[in-house]
């Protein structure tokens, strides 16, 4: 069987918590086969009774950065498996996983841009992957830009991380919106992606844009489509959807 498609035992070196929903998980795996931002893996959890649960999440890290293969979850309080990744899983522990997966929701250097990138709460994951990559081409990175939908501030993903490369002044620009709950003083955007806001943030990269768009379904669609009205061709917008509920 290709290597690709083979369960593999993954060992947790590392859990970070990210936001007070949110965990970000190291792996050891040996041999993983080399990877391209965009692209998840499915996890399988077994039960001492044989029972088997299996989830896709998507890789967080780059594949020429220096750590190891790093996953996101977000918790899902009725969830099956992402409560089990919060509440049991432990540095040591091992589960099994298989990957790479996925074709079209992918971005290596070699595909340039400028990179329009949307994120509705946890879909920030592979598009971290995307901008970790991106951060590795230095001088020769196309100007990217990220869309990020948050419930609230306390929930924003990689924020120290997303905060410190947009400082950095490499063609990388952040637009936060806090779509519940804002802090005292905050200053951002406060309603949800719309037409006004998409435009804006186009303006500021030259073109032809790539966009990749990845969150719940509602978030997909909608952004997804409002791209469309805003001109740009279906062929250079690629979607990604992690589940059902809305942002
Ligand atoms: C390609 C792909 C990549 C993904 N990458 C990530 C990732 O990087 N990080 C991450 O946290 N998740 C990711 N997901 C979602 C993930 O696969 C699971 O669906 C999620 O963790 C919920 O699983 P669960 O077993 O905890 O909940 P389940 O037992 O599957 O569902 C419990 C309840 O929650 C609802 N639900 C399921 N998924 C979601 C969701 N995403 N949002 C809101 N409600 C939901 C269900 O309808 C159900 O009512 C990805 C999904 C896909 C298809």
């Amino acid at each position: 069987m290709p290597e690709m498609v083979r369960w593999q035992i993954a060992t947790v070196v590392r859990v970070r918590t990210e936001t007070p929903h949110v965990k970000s998980f190291e792996f050891a795996v040996p041999n993983f086969p080399k990877y391209r931002p965009g692209q998840h893996v499915d996890v399988r959890l077994t039960a001492p009774d044989g029972y088997q649960a299996q989830r896709s999440y998507s890789i967080a890290s780059a594949p020429d950065g220096p750590g190891n293969l790093e996953l996101t979850v977000e918790l899902i309080d009725d969830g099956e498996v992402s409560p089990y990744f919060h509440e049991v899983v432990r540095e040591g522990d091992q589960v099994e996983l298989r990957g790479p997966i996925g074709g079209p929701f992918t971005w290596t250097t070699g595909q340039g841009g400028p990179l329009l990138l949307a994120g509705g709460g946890s879909g920030v994951v592979p598009l971290m992957s995307m901008l970790r990559h991106r951060a590795g081409m230095g001088e020769d990175a196309p100007p990217a830009a990220l869309l990020y939908s948050s419930r609230s501030l306390d929930e924003v993903i990689y924020r120290e991380e997303l905060e410190r490369a947009a400082s950095d002044d490499d063609g990388f620009g952040l637009t936060v919106t806090l779509t519940r709950q804002q802090p005292e003083g905050w200053n951002g955007l406060s309603r949800r992606v719309d037409a006004a806001m998409l435009a804006d943030v186009l303006g500021t990269l030259g073109h032809p844009v790539l966009a990749y768009v990845c969150g719940s379904n509602g978030f997909v669609e909608s952004v997804a489509s409002l791209l469309v009205d805003h001109g740009l061709p279906p062929e250079s917008i690629r979607t990604e959807r992690f589940g059902p509920s809305g942002t």
